[in-house]
């Protein structure tokens, strides 16, 4: 992996070329990603090949719900059977967004895949994923408080797996890159520095998150909610998403994290918002229901890996939306008008 003439080398000359001019930077930067040289192109690829699929298989992964070391199984962040089979008409087929391995890797692309293997992550261990879901997963439990802290439960526990899985690539990446090149190269000593802050910065995170975790489950033991939630008023059936943010910044003193959730009941689609129940998280969870749905879609943009879709609703999916969910969240930013038209297209 040699880092001349390379993707962060075009996209560092573009930026510092377009410094004083946002619009010609962006327009230079998606020119560039749309039309990757096929050298690029291939070394994308094989980076997305040699890290992601292999660190998300399940054999590197342990269960450790309270000290549990078991080898994870593939849990679900959305149920199966409560929600997933909802999307189906007639067979088992749901639609995600997934990269574009036979293109430009760039961009993602509508996926058909069997429902259970969506949303799916290496979570708990076989036992464990059974004893603390089985109560919500016929398909008839309510929105209500119980509910919606095992919800946020699993959704923790796959955002454990998230930060997890980028620290294994990250180490190994910084590994493969010292081995490969000369490690007294001002390029190569920044992008080392570079990825060993994130790596530090996400093993707190995952301190945190696994700390949470216990502190909800104990919540749900002692009907002691640590999470509240609000329900939107949103329309349109076809399709599930689910995400954990964690906004907590190192100088607050009290976490700030939300949940935003779409799920596909038996008769009826519901959207809702939860937050840990202190003042920080609550003032965040405000702030965001004063716009909603326009808030929403942009949450989902960011995190449009954790969308399923209805193979019918998602036919119907305007193509501009298409067009803008299929950009990476980390070379584009989303403006107010395409957040709306993807509320449009989602919920209205
Ligand atoms: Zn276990």
């Amino acid at each position: 992996m040699e880092f001349n003439e390379s993707f962060t080398g075009v996209v560092s000359e573009i930026v510092d070329s377009t410094k004083d001019d946002e619009f010609l930077r962006g327009l230079a930067l998606d020119i560039f990603y749309r039309n990757l040289p096929s050298e690029i192109s291939k070394k994308i690829k094989s980076i997305h090949n040699n890290f992601s699929f292999n660190y998300r298989a399940k054999k590197h992964y342990q269960c450790q719900y309270r000290g549990c070391s078991d080898e994870s199984c593939y849990s679900h962040d959305i149920s199966e059977n409560a929600f997933l089979k909802n999307l189906c008409r007639g067979d088992s087929e749901v639609v995600i967004l997934k990269r574009n391995m036979k293109g430009n890797p760039i961009f993602s692309m509508g996926e058909y895949i069997h429902k259970r293997n969506a949303t799916n992550f290496p979570g708990y261990c076989a036992k464990h994923d059974l004893d603390l879901f089985s109560d919500v997963e016929d398909g008839n439990q309510k929105l209500d408080d119980y509910f919606v802290n095992k919800q946020c439960l699993r959704s923790t526990r796959r955002e454990i797996f998230e930060v997890e899985c980028q620290i294994n690539m990250g180490s190994d990446f910084v590994k493969t890159v010292l081995s490969e090149n000369d490690e007294n190269n001002i390029l190569i000593i920044d992008i080392v520095g570079n990825f060993n802050r994130k790596i530090d910065a996400l093993k707190k995170r995952r301190l945190n998150l696994l700390d949470l975790h216990e502190k909800i489950m104990r919540g749900i033991e002692s009907k002691d909610y640590l999470v509240e939630f609000r329900e939107l008023d949103a329309g349109k059936k076809g399709f599930c998403f689910s995400a954990c943010l964690d906004l907590t910044l190192d100088e607050d003193e009290e976490e700030c994290i939300l949940y935003f959730y779409n799920l596909e009941f038996k008769n009826e689609s519901k959207a809702f918002v939860c937050s840990l129940k202190n003042s920080l998280s609550r003032g965040y969870l405000d702030n965001f229901i004063s716009n909603s749905l326009l808030n929403f879609s942009k949450i989902i943009f960011q995190k449009k890996m954790n969308l399923v879709f209805s193979k019918e609703f998602f036919e119907k999916i305007s193509e501009g939306v298409k067009l803008i969910l299929n950009n990476e969240p980390e070379l584009y930013s989303i403006n107010n008008i395409e957040a709306s038209l993807i509320s449009q297209d989602l919920f209205s």
